[in-house]
């Protein structure tokens, strides 16, 4: 069993995928070729956001985002300390001062109350510019935008969001992309919305922040070919990686609800036995579910590493994300302003198990099986409704 299966997602899709591979190399536009505007195009359809920027890589789309927003030495961004390491060391490398903030243990994702209270705390001491906050929605499931939105207006910072992890996710009528001042993706390999490299976009319902962002990306380029108005990056979606991503994004949709099921008969196998994740709020609401992330509690079911081997025996692959929060890295250590025990304790006890669009019923079995330590058979799936 794969961890993600992209093997069986290729055979759905060819031979589209190899037809649009030919067609560049035949045209041989292999930079800003035309399959970039025509993806750009079709991302801001799907996501309904009405600039997008496509870049090399999510990490660059983070450190473009910080530069359009003019973020530096001392400004202080807010982030929570549970999330990859990308999204602190983008601040870093522009200068500014990554503040970590704790999480929700629910949601993964940051706590709002907390981070207002660390604006409040880092205001009062006055040596920073409290500038931006960057939400990450991690595991696929979406950020309270509004909620985000209403605490940044409060406080006069930027609210961008990390959706490396969440693209294709929607909450309350609106798709990710649509829910912060600007929104990141990554379409590394194993994101929900994966090319066959790296690459990167950038969304926002601004138009001068679009049109500054593109020129972030091509080395800050003015009207004309040759002007330089400002310091840029080389940050381009290759041609080739654009064109892999327009078949795929044709059924993305249909993948993202493919994965909420996958969630679900997860959920349904496992409640009562370890911490499922959080299922949608609402019934339209949809986690772009780039993890199934269970929570094991020290000694629960003979522990996460013991867990952890007994799926491994039964050939089901399994992963931490992640071990350590960005406050207890050793680069970012001297950074922590406290203790942050949330973060901690979801670094011992989380366990990521396979997720992807073709996973099978019986599959799913096996995991759960394996992970509870029971016969296939001995599984009774509960239903949602009324376990809920
Ligand atoms: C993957 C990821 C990134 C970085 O994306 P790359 O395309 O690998 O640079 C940033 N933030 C989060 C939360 C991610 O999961």
């Amino acid at each position: 069993m794969e961890f993600i299966d992209l093997k069986r997602q290729r055979a759905r899709l060819e031979p589209e995928l190899s037809q649009r591979i030919e067609a560049v190399l035949a045209h041989q536009s292999f930079i800003q070729g035309p399959e970039v505007a025509e993806l750009e195009t079709a991302l801001g359809a799907f996501s309904g956001a009405s600039h997008v920027i496509t870049c090399a890589n999510g990490t660059d789309a983070l450190q473009v985002a910080l530069m359009a927003l003019e973020i530096g030495p001392g400004d202080a961004v807010f982030v929570p300390s549970f999330t990859y390491t990308a999204t602190a060391e983008a601040i870093l490398l522009l200068g500014a001062t990554p503040v970590f903030v704790e999480v929700d243990e629910a949601s993964f994702n940051v706590d709002l109350a907390a981070a207002e209270a660390e604006i409040a705390a880092v205001v009062d001491e006055g040596r920073l510019r409290a500038a931006a906050l960057i939400t990450v929605d991690l595991f696929g499931a979406p950020v309270d935008g509004e909620a985000a939105r209403a605490l940044c207006d409060r406080r006069g910072l930027k609210h961008i969001s990390d959706a490396a992890q969440s693209f294709g996710g929607r909450l309350d009528g609106r798709r990710v992309g649509t829910l912060a001042d600007i929104t990141t993706t990554s379409f590394f390999p194993a994101k929900p919305l994966g090319c066959y490299g790296d690459g990167g976009a950038l969304f926002t319902e601004d138009a001068e922040l679009a049109a500054r962002m593109r020129s972030i990306c091509q080395h800050g380029k003015g009207a004309a070919k040759y002007d330089v108005v400002r310091v840029g990056l080389n940050s381009r979606l290759d041609t080739l990686q654009a064109a892999i991503l327009l078949p795929k994004l044709a059924i993305f949709g249909d993948e993202v609800e493919r994965r909420h099921q996958v969630a679900q008969a997860y959920t349904e196998r496992l409640l009562g036995y370890v911490r499922t994740p959080l299922p949608p709020a609402a019934p339209d609401d949809r986690s772009a579910w780039a993890q199934y992330t269970v929570q094991i509690e020290a000694g629960q079911l003979g522990g996460r590493d013991a867990v952890q081997a007994r799926l491994k025996a039964a050939g089901v692959p399994s992963a931490v994300y992640y071990p350590r929060p960005m406050h207890r890295q050793p680069a970012y250590a001297h950074l922590a302003r406290r203790p942050l025990p949330v973060s901690d304790g979801l670094c011992e006890r989380v366990l990521s198990l396979p997720m992807h669009p073709y996973l099978t019923d019986a599959e799913i079995d096996q995991v759960c099986a394996a992970l509870i330590g029971a016969d296939t058979g001995a599984l009774a799936p509960r239903s949602l409704e009324t376990a809920a």
